[in-house]
């Protein structure tokens, strides 16, 4: 760990990349189980062994006090986890944070929006990946288009600062779609976000390496309809921004294939078991909800073991579509 000119403490790696961002999911469980993140029969954490909504928050606090000034809480789904509003609530007093957001399917935002908009909550990525009812059905094994769209409406309603989707777009699946949810997006004054599929858990119901579509193949698919150029801007993350000429929405690229980010890479994630983990690809990790239970009160042990744990932070992922070796970790433990 290092100090700034003003003292207040940074987390910084063995290679020199500062911490800034910490993604938090609250769960690992959710009421999808899209093709491309679980198995059908998923075997969940044992609710015992989640850390406690108060656990969560409260590391969310020392991760502010080491410097870290955004928090991404996101799952499984993290609107499906009961009371979770509680950490919104903790999380959006914290001064140090100025970034506070959220990824959610969607499912519940019709009831949650307003809430969330109320605790300080800045930003809010909703995932999508088809506009087409029966297609959302198989893609989401056993999801309601209709409820997804209902909570894209609410969150559009509720006033965030920007409300943006995220897509997987699988080869034979969803590919036709591309111009579609583009157009879906930017017509609603959202930015939009291409996510390649990333090797993460045993899924059984498709190849990756079949369905893999690369960023630049969708870039030439929405270049074959619309100019795009390319920003500067970045959001302090690993995608590319483009804008169609005449419009003010973004479409982004996040690409761990064919464009490595890791050399900027800002960020580390608790995962619901509260195991801290170094980075997204790889399996380093601590247990952080070990120390946090030893040390209830408190907090000094708590920030020892994260400035110590920035040490095992290795230099970048290893996605391999072909690669006999699996992440077993499912992207929903992760948070994704
Ligand atoms: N349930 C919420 C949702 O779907 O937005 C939050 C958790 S989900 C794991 C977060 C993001 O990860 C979603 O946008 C989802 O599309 C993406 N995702 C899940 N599995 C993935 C994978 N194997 N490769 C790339 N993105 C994945
Ligand atoms: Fe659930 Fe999100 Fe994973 Fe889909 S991507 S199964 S909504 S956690």
């Amino acid at each position: 760990m290092n100090t700034s000119t003003d003292n207040t403490p940074r987390l910084v790696d063995r290679f020199g990349r500062e911490i800034k961002y910490l993604r938090i999911s609250v769960t690992d469980r959710c009421d999808l189980r899209c093709v491309y993140c679980m198995s059908e029969d998923m075997k969940f954490v044992p609710r015992a062994q989640l850390l406690t909504l108060e656990e969560i928050s409260r590391i969310g606090r020392i991760f502010a006090d080491l410097g870290v000034n955004k928090i991404r809480i996101t799952g499984g789904e993290p609107l499906t986890r009961q009371n979770v509003i509680e950490v919104f609530k903790q999380l959006g007093k914290l001064e140090k944070i100025n970034d506070l957001t959220l990824t959610t399917n969607g499912t519940q935002l019709k009831r949650f929006a307003k809430d969330l908009h109320k605790t300080g909550v800045s930003r809010i990525n909703i995932s999508l990946d088809t506009l087409q009812a029966d297609k959302f059905r198989k893609i989401t094994r056993i999801g309601h288009l209709s409820r997804t769209l209902a909570g894209i409406d609410a969150a559009l309603d509720a006033g965030f600062k920007r409300v943006k989707l995220n897509t997987v777009i699988m080869k034979n699946h969803n590919d036709d779609e591309v111009i579609d949810l583009v157009d879906f997006a930017n017509e609603r004054g959202m930015d939009i976000s291409f996510i390649e599929e990333m090797p993460l858990g045993i899924i059984g119901d498709h190849d990756r390496a079949e369905t893999h579509m690369s960023s630049d193949e969708i870039l030439d698919v929405i270049r074959k309809k619309y100019e795009l150029i390319p920003t500067t801007e970045t959001s302090g993350g690993p995608a590319r921004y483009f804008r169609r000429s005449g419009n003010n929405n973004r479409i982004g690229f996040i690409s761990p294939h064919s464009h490595n980010f890791c050399e900027d890479c800002n960020r580390v994630r608790l995962t619901a078991e509260g195991r801290l983990l170094l980075c997204l690809g790889q399996e380093h990790s601590i247990d952080l909800r070990r120390v946090v239970r030893s040390h209830p009160i408190d907090d000094a042990p708590v920030r020892e073991a994260i400035i110590a744990a920035m040490d095992l932070k290795p230099r970048g992922h290893d996605f391999d579509l072909n690669s006999q070796t699996v992440i077993l970790r499912h992207m929903n433990s992760t948070g994704g």
